[in-house]
């Protein structure tokens, strides 16, 4: 159902009106997770003004220790849906349990699926019913194929609405959280009709990669960014060394529109 072998177009996927596809570079920014209303509002305000056309935000967060920051729950999705009627940004955010995809999807424009949880397959075939478009992280340690293969779960439910999104594998290498795989980009955009994004965020794990990588994705590409924002990054609950805070989002933004959009 994914492969662009029975469908050579690629797809646009549409967020709340927003389109992810050939077409365009789509840039979405926002918290990596929701701390309070205003942490939220700031930061999609500084999405916004630097060009942002999705918010993206954490509610519930897998995180690796179980003493980390979870997130705020259901309180961070009426957070989230309370700055979107402000700002008008349609919301990306992540649910991490099966039996949390009606409560999640009742709020949110696109559903998340993180690198923990590509292969949690109960999780893809929810989502897929869910009605509303998928964003499928790449398992930090999963093949393409696999990527592919749960993008397939959730396409078997009935739902194409779904962007991949590469977000950096485990390698050996430690300057790196992780090493972003930008031939993740062409490679799965040949073997599906799906758009494909990238996470510099994620990947890098640091705010001075956060630029390098938005070039190379664009450079090798991807049909867009997400992006970690934050007002106070020393504060953040969670992921602030990568956090990028108001004039570096703008110039990411200056550097994206410099690139014509790639077919
Ligand atoms: C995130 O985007 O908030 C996140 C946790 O990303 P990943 O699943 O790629 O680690």
């Amino acid at each position: 159902l994914v492969s662009r072998e029975n469908h050579p177009e690629r797809s646009t996927v549409r967020v709340g009106g927003v389109p992810i596809g050939p077409d365009t570079v789509t840039l979405i920014a926002g918290p990596c997770a929701v701390e309070t209303p205003r942490q939220t509002l700031e930061a999609a305000e500084m999405a916004k003004a630097a060009g942002a056309t999705l918010l993206r935000g954490g509610a519930f967060k897998p995180r690796t220790s179980p003493y980390a920051f979870q997130g705020l729950g259901e309180e961070g999705l009426r957070i989230l849906a309370d700055v979107r009627e402000k700002t008008g940004l349609p919301i990306v955010t992540e649910v991490v349990d099966a039996h949390d995809v009606e409560l999640v999807a009742s709020y949110a424009d696109m559903l998340q699926i993180g690198t923990r949880n590509t292969q949690n397959f109960a999780l893809l075939q929810a989502v897929g019913k869910a009605g509303k478009p998928v964003m499928l992280k790449r398992g930090m340690s999963g093949t393409i194929e696999e990527w592919l293969m749960s993008a397939e779960y959730i396409a078997q439910r009935g739902n194409l609405d779904i962007v991949l999104c590469e977000r950096g594998i485990r390698t050996f290498e430690t300057a790196t959280r992780n090493t972003l795989d930008v031939s993740a980009v062409p490679v799965a955009q040949r073997l599906s009709h799906l758009p494909v994004i990238i996470d510099p965020s994620h990947s890098g794990g640091r705010r001075d990669l956060v630029l390098p990588l938005t070039r190379a994705a664009v450079a090798v590409g991807a049909d867009g960014v997400i992006i970690d924002v934050h007002p106070h990054p020393e504060q953040a609950l969670c992921d602030g060394p990568q956090a990028l805070v108001n004039g570096d989002l703008r110039e990411l933004a200056r550097v994206m529109r410099q690139f014509p959009p790639l077919l």
